[in-house]
C-alpha cells in the first residue's frame, strides 16, 4: 500500500534555527512541531527529516555530529511520542564538494527513502522553511508548504512567482492542522 509522507526540513522547521548545528544540546523543538507531527503520524502520513548539511562540507562538523544531532532531535520527538521514520542528511556542498544528488533542492534524500518505502508523491507534502524545499517539491512532484518559522519569513519573499508553495504556514503545528483540514 502506498504512503502519504511528510517530507520535512530540520532546522527552522522542526528545531529552532541555530545556524549549523554540531551540538546536540543546542537541539531544541520549535513549539508545537511534536505535537503536529504526532497528528500527521495518525493520520497515515509517514515521517522523514531531509535535511541540507553543508557544515559538513565546510568543515564546521563532522558526520557523525549530524548522526548526534539528528538523534536529539529523534529522542525529543520520541519523547513527546512522535516518531520519524527515517532522517536524510546532505553534508555536501557545490562550491566545496562538488554538484552533488541529493543536496535539496534536488531529489537524492528522497530517492533515498523510496528505495526503502512505496510513497504516493502526489499526495504528500515538502515542508521547510527555505525557497530549496519549496523547489524540492516541485522536482518531486509533491505538495509544498512553507513555514514562517526559521529563514521562511526572509525566504517567502525570494520565491520564484512561477514555483509557489500550495500554502504558507505559522509554523508546523498550523501546517499538519491545514493539511488535515484539505485532505
Ligand atoms: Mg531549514
Ligand atoms: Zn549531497
Amino acid at each position: 500500500m502506498q504512503h502519504r509522507a511528510l517530507f520535512l526540513d530540520r532546522d527552522g522547521t522542526i528545531n529552532v534555527e541555530k545556524e549549523f548545528i554540531s551540538n546536540p544540546d543546542e537541539v531544541e523543538l520549535i513549539p508545537g512541531a511534536a505535537e503536529g507531527l504526532l497528528l500527521a503520524a495518525a493520520h497515515g502520513f509517514k515521517l522523514f527529516v531531509i535535511s541540507n548539511q553543508s557544515g559538513v562540507a565546510r568543515g564546521l562538523m563532522t558526520e557523525d555530529d549530524v548522526v548526534r544531532v539528528n538523534q536529539r532531535l529523534i529522542d525529543l520527538l520520541g519523547s513527546e511520542g512522535a516518531k520519524l521514520d527515517a532522517v536524510e542528511f546532505c553534508g555536501h556542498h557545490p562550491s566545496v564538494t562538488g554538484r552533488c544528488e541529493c543536496r535539496k533542492p534536488r531529489r537524492g534524500m528522497v530517492d533515498r527513502i523510496l528505495k526503502r518505502f512505496d510513497i504516493d508523491l502526489a499526495r504528500s507534502f515538502v515542508i521547510g522553511d527555505r525557497v530549496f524545499d519549496v523547489e524540492l517539491a516541485y522536482n518531486i512532484g509533491a505538495k509544498a508548504i512553507m513555514v514562517m518559522t526559521g529563514y521562511g519569513v526572509l525566504e517567502v519573499n525570494a520565491l520564484n512567482p512561477d514555483r509557489k508553495p500550495d500554502y504558507v504556514a505559522r509554523d508546523l503545528q498550523s501546517a499538519v492542522q491545514w493539511i488535515l483540514e484539505h485532505e
